[in-house]
């Protein structure tokens, strides 16, 4: 029986997970669950999550934790889910980690790997300052260390509508940055001195980041 796989990203707003994200998860055969992501489609069909986490994401503020556990809980029992997962921007409280560990554990599998970015602040806020989202799917794209091919247009899904989130904005993404630091950050101890954890310097170019990925979690060798 192959055995399941649960990925964490883990790092600061700006670090550059969601642009490993995609070709990771695909990689090792498990869907990319982004919390951010799945917010945001939320708040694009009006849905009570969407409208209550809105009032948070737009101060950049982290959603309170039992919104957000819930609505991983439901997509972690979903059957794309079954083998494995590639957790994007959760757990971000100790809570959220508790609670991740629960819902793992019910289902019989653990954290296997968390993938530390490790960036400089100058770096993040460069990042965040030329980042474009599909707001279709989701893709970020960076004006110059990862513009689309079509200027404005979505190399993933084809849509015409890359556009600057509106939480990327300087006030918000400072704030943005205390949450992680206040929050997020202490989580770390958690893994720390264990074979679980991996610290990636997010700071290189993205080819490199890609490779230290790969070296940090080898695909799975075939049964
Ligand atoms: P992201 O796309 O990961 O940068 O997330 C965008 C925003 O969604 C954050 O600034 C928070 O407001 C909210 N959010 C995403 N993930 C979480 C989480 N695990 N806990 C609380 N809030 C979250």
């Amino acid at each position: 029986m192959s055995r399941t796989l649960d990925i964490l990203l883990f790092g600061p707003p700006g670090a550059g997970k969601g642009t490993q994200a995609a070709a990771l998860a695909a990689r090792h055969g498990i869907p990319h669950v982004s919390t951010g992501d799945l917010f945001r489609k939320n708040l694009k069909e009006q849905t009570p999550v969407g409208l209550v986490a809105r009032g948070f994401m737009d101060r950049g503020l982290l959603v309170p934790d039992e919104i957000v556990c819930d609505m991983v809980r439901l997509r972690l029992e979903e059957d794309e889910a079954a083998a494995g997962s590639l957790l994007d921007g959760f757990p971000r409280t100790l809570p959220q980690a508790d609670a991740l560990e629960g819902m793992l554990r019910r289902l019989g599998r653990r954290i296997d790997h968390v993938l530390f970015f490790d960036a400089e602040d100058e770096v993040l806020v460069e990042r965040i300052a030329g980042r474009l989202s599909c707001s279709g799917c989701g893709a970020a794209f960076h004006r110059t260390f990862a513009p689309p091919r079509t200027q404005g247009v979505c190399d993933h899904c084809g849509r015409n509508g890359l556009s600057v989130r509106s939480d990327d904005n300087a006030e918000t993404v400072g704030a943005r940055l205390l949450e992680y630091r206040a929050k997020t950050t202490p989580l770390l101890a958690r893994w720390q001195g264990s074979d679980t954890l991996h610290v990636i310097n997010a700071g290189r170019p993205i080819a490199e980041v890609e490779r230290a990925l790969a070296l940090a979690v080898p695909a799975r060798a075939e049964a």
